[in-house]
C-alpha cells in the first residue's frame, strides 16, 4: 500500500539525494515534502524531541541505531570496552523510555524513526503519514 502521491514522491527522492544527509535533516525534508508544519527541539518537552508537529500533537524522535540500541545490525556493540557501552546505552534507553512515557501521559503521539529506516524514503514517508494521522487522532 502506498499513500504518497507521485509528485510528493519525486520531491522526497530529490530531498533524499541531496548532499545534506544528516538523519534528522532527512526526516525534516521528508515531512516538509509531505506538507507538514513542525518545530524543532522543543526544550520544554520531555526528552527534547527532534521534531514537534503541534497541529497533530505528535513528536518525532530520530534515533541512531547504535546509541538507542535498535537491535538491527547497525546496533552491534564493539567487543572492546563492552561494559562501558552496555552501561552507557542502558542509560540512554532508560531516558528514552521515561521521555516516551511522560509525553504519552501528556497526550502526545510519540513516533520513533530509526536511522536504518531512512534508506527507503518512500516507505518511511508512508509510515510517517500513517503514524501522524492515526485515525484515533484529529488535528487541533
Ligand atoms: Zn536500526
Amino acid at each position: 500500500m502506498d499513500t504518497v502521491g507521485s509528485e510528493v514522491r519525486s520531491k522526497i527522492m530529490r530531498s533524499v539525494r541531496s548532499k545534506d544527509t544528516g538523519p534528522e535533516r532527512k526526516v525534516r525534508r521528508l515531512l516538509h515534502a509531505l506538507g507538514y508544519r513542525f518545530r524543532l527541539h522543543r526544550k520544554d518537552l520531555p526528552g527534547n524531541p527532534d521534531i514537534v508537529l503541534p497541529k497533530w500533537r505528535a513528536v518525532v524522535f530520530v534515533h541512531g541505531c547504535f546509541w538507542h540500541d535498535h537491535g538491527c545490525p547497525r546496533s552491534t556493540k564493539p567487543a572492546t570496552n563492552a561494559e562501558y557501552w552496555v552501561e552507557k546505552i542502558r542509560k540512554t534507553k532508560l531516558r528514552d523510555r521515561r521521555a516516551v512515557l511522560e509525553l504519552e501521559t501528556a497526550g502526545w503521539n510519540v513516533i520513533v524513526v530509526w536511522e536504518c529506516g531512512l534508506k527507503d524514503a518512500s516507505a518511511l514517508a508512508t509510515a510517517l503519514k500513517e503514524s501522524i494521522e492515526r485515525r484515533d487522532r484529529k488535528p487541533a
